[in-house]
């Protein structure tokens, strides 16, 4: 079996985070077994889901992680020209939800482990297949509490997001949250005997606006990103019944795109003082007025030094010395957070398919993969 082959077997699994992974993680788990890894599932409490973490070779020595998610992002509202969960291949591209972002890469790990099994690892290889990465880096928490109790103790961690096989060494960290705001009803004609939720909305947007600016203005900038400050943006609104109603309640979504240099709790905290101001202004009239601001998800930045050795393994085993970082987010965060594991990202594909209608990844791709993995099989072979 080559990659593409295993490809074709992931893509059909219909694996969007919502779903049940279990299926795609038995199919991993029998390559692993017929390559002679060990094996350990961390399912969630409901037993739908499951992480899995596998080691080839002397699991007491400190070895080498590929790290990658089971789960694909919805198709819901996109207009594909392939049916998104068969694998289709025109003009050397493979189309399909989940080609490039990303499994493409456990594909690659999966065959590299099949080739493993003939060889003598002195330094052994590790997988982490996590499921729920895409809505926040929410699976993989329980395999890393698993290694921090555990003592498999890596050395290097390798996220296989798509990066076209170049080299990341950082990404931002992400808070989301979600906002309830309370205000009064009344009758329309009366609007002084209410309290618009809307307009407390509002105001509360407006404090996230300028929060942006002071951060544009006064915080580190990182050259290495695109946006090269931390970001904070709304991206749902809803609130009232009808217009002839003062609305008493409505809710919104932000996030925190946060540069390793820019504290995300303090940017929350500055948040949760913006919205204490906003309820103070009101509460002698109106009582019940209210803004409750939850976390949903969070994950850390990923800011590992371009001199450090995970980069220049890496650059060593894809022939390509530049090193620059990512728009979005992975789990390499908690890797380095958690677990202090040197944590680098690299992966074919581009996240320019990623999330999109029609994804696909070029062939020559998952040949790079393929060689650079082979890279890494021959330097495990002789140890590291
Ligand atoms: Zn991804």
């Amino acid at each position: 079996m080559n990659s593409i082959q295993i490809l074709e077997k992931l893509i059909s699994f219909d694996t969007v985070s919502s779903n049940s992974n279990l299926e795609i993680i038995s199919y991993c788990e029998k390559i692993l077994k017929d390559a002679g890894a060990e094996i350990t599932l961390i399912k969630n409490t409901e037993e739908t889901k499951a992480n899995l973490f596998a080691t080839i070779g002397p699991v007491d020595q400190p070895g080498i992680i590929l790290s990658g998610h089971t789960d694909v992002v919805p198709v819901t509202n996109q207009k594909w020209k392939t049916n998104p969960f068969k694998l289709t291949e025109i003009d050397n591209k493979l189309y399909g939800r989940g080609t490039a972002d990303m499994k493409s890469f456990v594909a690659c790990a999966l065959n590299a482990a099949s080739k493993a099994s003939s060889m003598n690892l002195k330094t052994p290889l590790h997988f982490s297949f996590s499921y729920d990465e895409e809505i926040g880096c929410v699976g993989v928490r329980s395999l890393i509490k698993m290694l921090k109790n555990s003592s498999i103790n890596p050395l290097f961690c390798i996220v296989g997001e798509p990066t076209s096989m170049q080299v990341m060494s950082g990404h931002k960290g992400k808070v989301n949250a979600s906002v309830l705001i309370k205000g009064k009803e009344a009758h329309s004609a009366l609007t002084t005997k209410g309290l618009n939720s809307i307009y407390l909305a509002s105001e509360f947007i407006q404090g996230i606006q300028s929060i942006q600016t002071n951060l544009i203005n006064n915080s580190t900038h990182d050259n290495d990103f695109e946006v090269p400050y931390t970001t904070l943006q709304v991206g749902k609104i809803e609130g009232g019944v009808a217009v002839n109603i003062v609305p008493s309640s409505s809710s919104l979504l932000f996030e925190i795109r946060s540069l390793h240099s820019d504290d995300p709790n303090l940017i929350l905290k500055d948040i949760k003082i913006l919205s204490e101001k906003i309820v103070k202004s009101h509460i002698n009239k109106f009582p019940d007025t209210e803004i409750e601001i939850k976390v949903t998800s969070q994950y850390p930045a990923l800011n590992t030094m371009k001199n450090s050795d995970v980069i220049s393994f890496l650059n060593g085993l894809t022939g390509n010395n530049s090193v620059e970082k990512v728009s979005f987010g992975t789990e390499g965060g908690l890797f380095s957070n958690e677990l202090n594991i040197e944590t680098a990202i690299c992966g074919p594909g581009s996240m320019n398919q990623g999330h999109q209608p029609d994804e696909y990844i070029e062939k020559a791709q998952i040949d790079l993969c393929d060689q650079m993995l082979e890279n890494l099989l021959n330097k495990l072979e002789k140890g590291l």
